[in-house]
């Protein structure tokens, strides 16, 4: 097959990793910058021009689309859906998960664990709002965030209340969410593909921090699931429509809570913590899939 990782950067780990597991199992595998694609739609015939020349005869994509690219980089996964490339995560699916209130809001009507979570324009209602999520501490979000960037914690109600008016005067849109205390600063990253776990990790944050993520200072140790936490993790995939997904999840006094999925889950911190080929098993997945037709969550 001819497979295309739409990756910015071909150096880094997972792009790496996802190629030579391509190779090794007799592929054709191009890496290709997707803000180097050019998009031409014309009367029944999408095309895709990549540095000058027409890209053809692509059997299936690996979307890796950075938060920051998100528009374009769905863009040109979606033009490759419109000439009927399989792609391991559907465009509409990214778009989805990209979104932490599209995805709390799809969550909360699945039965789906989430944190207590409240999204506000209106600072003035902020009192009775954090009542609601039980009084401080409280986790405030701003909505673009990535890597634990822009994730607070507030101790106090006025400290709550200072942050939220500051997000405010600066126009950011932020999530207000209750305080998962007893989740101790770790979480757990479950890797799906295809309707199954193919990998497990506990990110523990560093002292004294909260936020568990690796670029925080975390470290990860493999883990294995609890039968509740790996149900979750499953529908949460599925309720998002990605087939390659990394649930982020918090173990709370009341079960397992998903916080987040992720669209280009890292390969990195899985595979070095479960010594997993979580790349061969990306491949393999496209090898089952790529001639078999796209599913109707695939038309863009
Ligand atoms: P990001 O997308 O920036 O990683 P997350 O929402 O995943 O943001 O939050 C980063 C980390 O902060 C999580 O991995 C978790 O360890 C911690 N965290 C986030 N929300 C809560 C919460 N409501 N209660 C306790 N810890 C949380
Ligand atoms: N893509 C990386 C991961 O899945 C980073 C995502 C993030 O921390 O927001 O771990």
């Amino acid at each position: 097959m001819k497979i295309v990782i739409l990756s910015r950067n071909g150096k880094l780990y997972s792009t790496r990793r996802l190629k030579e597991a391509a190779e090794k199992r007799g592929h054709k595998c191009l890496v290709i910058d997707h803000l180097k694609c050019s998009i031409i739609g014309e009367h029944n015939n999408p095309r895709i021009i990549y540095n000058g020349e027409e890209l053809t005869d692509v059997d299936a994509v690996i979307p890796r689309i950075g938060a920051s690219v998100t528009f374009y980089g769905t863009a040109v996964v979606r033009q490759f859906e419109m000439q009927k490339v399989f792609s391991v995560n559907s465009s509409i699916s990214i778009v989805r998960s990209r979104d932490k209130l599209r995805s709390l809001q799809i969550f909360s009507r699945h039965d789906i664990g989430i944190p207590k979570t409240v999204f506000t324009k209106n600072p003035k209602s902020i009192e009775p709002l954090i009542k609601e999520l039980g009084g401080a501490p409280i986790v405030i979000k701003l909505l673009e965030g990535t890597q634990g960037i822009g994730v607070v914690l507030a101790e106090t109600k006025k400290a709550a209340k200072s942050v939220v008016e500051a997000f405010h005067g600066l126009n950011a849109n932020m999530l207000i969410q209750e305080f998962i205390e007893e989740a101790g600063g770790a979480d757990i990253r479950a890797f799906v593909v295809n309707g199954k776990v193919v990998g497990a990790m506990k990110r523990q944050g560093a002292e004294g921090e909260f936020r568990s993520n690796l670029h925080r200072g975390g470290s990860a140790s493999m883990v294995r699931l609890t039968k509740s936490q790996r149900a979750l993790a499953l529908a949460a995939a599925k309720a998002m429509g990605l087939e390659m997904a990394g649930v982020d999840m918090l173990e709370s006094a009341r079960g397992p809570l998903v916080l987040e999925v992720n669209s280009s889950p890292g390969l990195e911190g899985i595979e070095k913590a479960t010594g997993k080929d979580i790349a061969g098993e990306v491949i393999k997945y496209i090898e089952s899939r790529a001639t078999k037709g796209l599913k109707s969550d695939r038309v863009g």
